[in-house]
């Protein structure tokens, strides 16, 4: 699986021109599931393109249905727009717009209950890598963040790995330590769920991912795949990330 991550960029043009030059050259999604997150106001135009190769996605919601909620988009909205997976718990919207792990698990429900696949952020920060307790902050949040999320329910979770300290910083996990973090999570999925679960959902590594060291990340055993920012901007880039999945 490859989700781009557009985040603040790409006007109504430059995103439609995006799609035109990558369409043609995508595989289907049975051999890579092909993912773009781009932003709420550019999701009706994308999902007229979304097809056996290409699904779109949000980068956020808000976990109520309607309300006095300024600025905020619902999942309702989310749904009537035909998008299939939203982001959820992006460290940016932890760090910078104060997002904590009851709301993500009330974001994470909400988006379930309206039939959208979250794909659940988790991942430490530089001085709780230093303190060497990367897996006990990521066992935190997972356990925070899927409370009362049920065995039904957890496989339409997809679950990306994303370091805070390499996300935009160009500074990458090595494949083995992204290795390491991804099968501690899935070791975590085997415990709160089962082992079938946890051999079956998708665990992506994101954080400065490129086409120089995406194949040697998504070789990993335990990586399916890949959660891009910046990489995921151009599409002749975006492509070979896509394609280092085959
Ligand atoms: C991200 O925003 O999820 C991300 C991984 O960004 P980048 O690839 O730019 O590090």
């Amino acid at each position: 699986m490859m989700v781009a991550n557009w985040k603040m960029n790409k006007t109504r043009d430059e995103a439609l021109a995006f799609i035109y030059a990558i369409n043609e050259s995508l595989p289907s999604c049975d051999d890579v599931n092909t993912v773009i997150c781009a932003p709420s106001i550019l999701l009706r135009d994308l999902v007229k393109r979304q097809g056996d190769n290409l699904k779109i996605g949000a980068q956020n919601m808000y976990f109520e249905e309607f309300g006095a909620f300024t600025g905020e988009i619902s999942p309702v909205m989310l749904q009537t727009t035909g998008v299939e997976y939203v982001i959820v718990g992006h460290s940016e919207r932890r760090n910078l717009f104060g997002e904590t792990d009851d709301m993500i698990n009330r974001k994470v429900l909400s988006a379930l209950k309206h039939n959208l696949k979250p794909i659940l952020c988790v991942g430490e920060s530089l001085d709780q890598r230093e303190l060497g307790i990367t897996s006990s902050v990521i066992r935190k949040q997972l356990e925070a963040n899927l409370k009362d999320v049920s065995k039904d329910d957890i496989l339409n979770v997809v679950i990306a790995y994303e370091p805070i300290w390499a996300i935009g910083t160009g500074k990458t996990a090595s494949a083995s330590d992204a290795e390491t973090e991804c099968k501690n999570i899935r070791e975590a999925i085997k415990e709160l769920y089962n082992a079938a679960i946890a051999d079956e959902i998708k665990i992506l590594y994101g954080g400065s991912m490129k086409p120089s060291n995406a194949k040697e990340l998504v070789s990993m055993p335990n990586i399916d795949g890949g959660l891009v920012g910046g990489a995921s901007l151009q599409p002749d880039s975006f492509l070979e990330l896509v394609k280092a999945c085959l």
